[in-house]
């Protein structure tokens, strides 16, 4: 069988990726399984730049068809920030995710309520040597003031799914994995990887 990188070193990603592509039709592989350490710059201006930077950085150092994700979280209330730079949004050096989420909500205070906001995911596949695929997917909430639940990642324990009632860190693995925005470029993504490799 084909094998796929999932060229992340976010363990978040890699578990969700793990459970969104077991169907694929693809062996799957991550860094760790290579014992890969590549840390890629993210210094795009753009979602596309960095998913392609990294996927095509992680195709030619294992030989792979690799699978990138690029995202981020856009508030309306914020002009649309983090976005890009989600990964890295507080002053504090070393920052968690924990501290990202609070410096969201603080630079939140005093902006009306809903505050409307959808994450986006770029999706890039290399195939060494040769092209790269883009796949794209969006999905829409809104940032709560307090944070609920503790699954997922980033920023889900503030992101509510309104007409669930329920943040993106409540839902189990199955059902973000419905929803999310990274599901949803992964949907587009595997008409892409059926047509690279036929069997998948
Ligand atoms: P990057 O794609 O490595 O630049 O990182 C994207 C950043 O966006 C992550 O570090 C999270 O802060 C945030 N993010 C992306 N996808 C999700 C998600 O599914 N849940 C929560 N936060 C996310």
């Amino acid at each position: 069988m084909t094998k796929l990188l999932i060229a992340t070193n976010n363990n978040g990603k890699v578990k969700e990726l793990q459970d969104l592509l077991k169907d694929a039709g693809v062996e799957l592989v991550t860094p760790a399984d290579l014992d890969m350490d590549l840390d890629v710059e993210e210094d795009g201006l753009t979602y596309v730049e960095n998913a392609v930077k990294k996927a095509v950085a992680f195709a030619q150092v294992s030989g792979l068809i690799s699978l990138a994700d690029d995202s981020g979280l856009e508030v309306d209330a914020l002009g649309g920030a983090p976005g890009l730079y989600s990964k890295r949004y507080s002053p504090k050096p070393d920052a968690t995710d924990a501290d990202r989420r609070a410096y969201m909500i603080a630079n939140l205070q005093g902006k009306p309520r809903p505050w409307t906001a959808h994450f986006h995911a770029t999706i890039a596949i290399a195939v060494p040597g040769m092209q790269v695929e883009i796949a794209e997917g969006n999905c829409h909430g809104e940032i709560i003031p307090e944070e609920r639940g503790s699954g997922g990642f980033g920023y889900d324990p503030i992101f509510l799914f309104p007409e669930l009632g329920r943040t993106m860190a409540e839902l189990e693995m199955d059902e973000k994995n419905r929803l999310s925005h990274r599901a949803r470029a992964v949907m587009n993504a595997i008409p892409i990887l059926r047509r690279i490799h036929p069997s998948s």
